[in-house]
């Protein structure tokens, strides 16, 4: 029996920050201590804080610390662990409130509610047994056992469950499309292709719970009739690749992928392909074509993939976060999910907060939560006591929140209301020292960049926007500019072919709705932040 569990967040960014060192140091002087038997040092996914460097827990304490670095274990061990004393100058404060259970089936944390990242930071995600031990699998063994497919399905209607992609279409209905086709070959695919500046949410998931999508992704498979699952992860995504390939490997060896499962005629298996880092593969019907081995490019649509999908065979396409919720609402039950978030956006939602705020990372709340409780109760506030400017949600496409929406209730239908969405997950928020043009042109320029060139709109378009955004970001805009950056971002908006086109607009649409005063002010060489190098154009300079 250990006195002590040690927690150490082993995710990417805590390698880069050295957390592997800081690992061996603890059990190289924790066995040099005697003390192995007594302190067990585990590594496990995210703890939710970002930016702070390694970051460790200690049960039972539940005392968390930041910033360790090797040369501070053996002040930890000696201190922490040896004389009950907390090392005050590497303290982690910040962790709202320690977990708490406000009903048997609900861990919270503040105003946090964790669905999705229940295991991540508390279990070793290398490990079957840890996950088993928390549930899993169970409800896969139940659907197996006990309901058939379209009881599984039903469930999974009746909780509303949105995809958490981006479009929010509800799971079910998109299973159900599936499962009435007739084909002898059908595929769940999970998409794994994050690519949005700041939004990261989906690596930790499948880092720090890799065997809760392969749980997902086969009770989806029952559902609908599918055998095969492929995980399609950016290649730079080398943590998430491992993590999976390792956890599908421990599924299989445990008969709970591949022939029979449970005892059941059920036969499922997933396989993993690497994205060679194209946003627009992110697109569901890119990712399949890049799937098949050809250049990532949308189709045309319809035929939708549950109907028409990879090698012309019925394919569901799910978020890592959608299909995160799937093995919880078949355990908990759809009436358990309708009990968190709103009546028309039941559950949670997984953010990356980032940005100008104190208390970065990765959070999941409620849907329905406030943009002021996210900011001030859960990121506590904007550092140096700056003002809130705006927030930016659901990465590079999303829509703009000023300080006019700080009470607004986050759900899908509220925010589509205020001409916003919830997005992909990240959640950026920007203080009043930013420059807002500044920063819609940093937006033009990844699209830009990502682009995949197929239609004229998307491909000139976002080239026209950099090109006017730039003459204002230099002082050589003219009146004009700003109407005719309307105009063409409301033209891109209709005409684009993709998703990735129609949406590259939505953040300067909404700059110039909420902050039209700075555009002119740009016009006229005045740059509000001060951020912008303004000269003067060759018109104010003739004149
Ligand atoms: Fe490609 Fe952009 Fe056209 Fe989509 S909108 S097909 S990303 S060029």
């Amino acid at each position: 029996m250990h006195r002590f569990h040690i927690l150490i967040a082993m995710d990417s960014h805590t390698i880069a920050q050295g957390a592997r060192a800081v690992k061996d140091a603890l059990v190289q002087d924790l066995t040099l201590a005697g003390l192995a038997q007594e302190v067990r040092v585990v590594e496990t996914g995210t703890l939710g804080i970002y930016g702070k460097g390694v970051v460790m827990v200690i049960f039972p304490d539940a005392v968390y610390y930041a910033g360790v670095k090797v040369e501070d274990v053996a002040e930890i061990i000696s201190e922490h662990i040896m004389k009950g004393r907390i090392v005050e100058r590497l303290h982690y404060r910040d962790i709202p409130a320690q977990e708490v259970r406000v009903d048997e089936k609900t861990p919270r944390i503040g105003k946090q509610v964790r669905v999705v990242l229940k295991n991540a930071g508390s279990i070793d995600p290398e490990s079957i047994e840890e996950y088993i031990a928390e549930d899993g699998y169970e409800a896969l063994g139940r659907a197996l056992t006990e309901m058939t497919p379209e009881q599984v399905m039903e469930e999974v209607k009746k909780s509303g469950l949105q995809g958490r992609g981006g479009a929010f279409f509800p799971t079910g209905v998109k299973w159900g499309f599936a499962a009435r086709e007739k084909s002898d070959e059908k595929f769940i695919i999970c998409n794994a292709d994050e690519g949005e500046p700041g939004t990261f949410k989906d690596r930790l998931i499948l880092e720090g719970d890799p065997h809760s999508i392969i749980e997902g992704m086969a009770l989806a498979g029952y559902a609908v009739g599918a055998q095969q699952g492929y995980v399609y992860i950016r290649g730079e995504y080398r943590m998430s690749i491992q993590h999976m390939q390792m956890a599908i490997d421990q599924a299989r060896k445990n008969g709970l992928l591949g022939k029979k499962i449970f005892g059941s005629k059920f036969n499922f298996d997933i396989e993993i392909r690497e994205g060679a880092g194209a946003y627009i593969c992110g697109e569901e019907t890119a990712l399949i074509e890049s799937i098949e081995g050809k250049r990532g490019e949308p189709r045309n649509k319809p035929p939708f993939p549950p109907s028409v999908g990879l090698w012309g065979k019925p394919t569901i396409v799910n978020n890592v976060e959608t299909l995160a919720n799937i093995a919880q609402i078949i355990l908990k039950g759809a009436s358990w999910f309708r009990g968190l978030g709103t009546q028309n956006s039941p559950g949670t939602k997984v953010f990356t907060l980032v940005g100008n705020i104190n208390n970065p990372g990765l959070i999941e709340v409620p849907m329905g939560i406030t943009l002021r409780e996210i900011v001030y109760d859960i990121g506590h506030g904007i550092p140096g006591g700056k003002g809130f400017l705006l927030a930016q949600l659901g990465g590079t496409t999303g829509g703009i929140l000023t300080s006019e929406h700080l009470d607004l209730p986050l759900a899908v239908d509220s925010l589509r209301a205020a001409g916003a969405g919830m997005g992909s997950g990240a959640l950026l928020v920007v203080d009043d020292r930013q420059c807002v043009v500044d920063l819609v042109q940093n937006f033009v320029e990844f699209f830009v960049h990502e682009s995949c060139g197929l239609c004229t709109m998307c491909r000139e378009g976002n080239g026209r926007l950099l090109e006017l955004l730039q003459r204002l970001t230099t002082g050589k805009g003219v009146a004009g500019d700003i109407a005719l950056m309307e105009n063409l971002a409301s033209t891109m908006m209709r005409g684009a072919f993709c998703g990735l086109g129609q949406a590259a607009p939505i953040p300067i649409l909404g700059c110039l709705r909420y902050f039209r005063d700075e555009f002119i002010q740009h016009t006229q060489g005045v740059c509000r932040a001060g951020r912008c190098k303004m000269q003067a154009s060759d018109d104010t300079a003739a004149a």
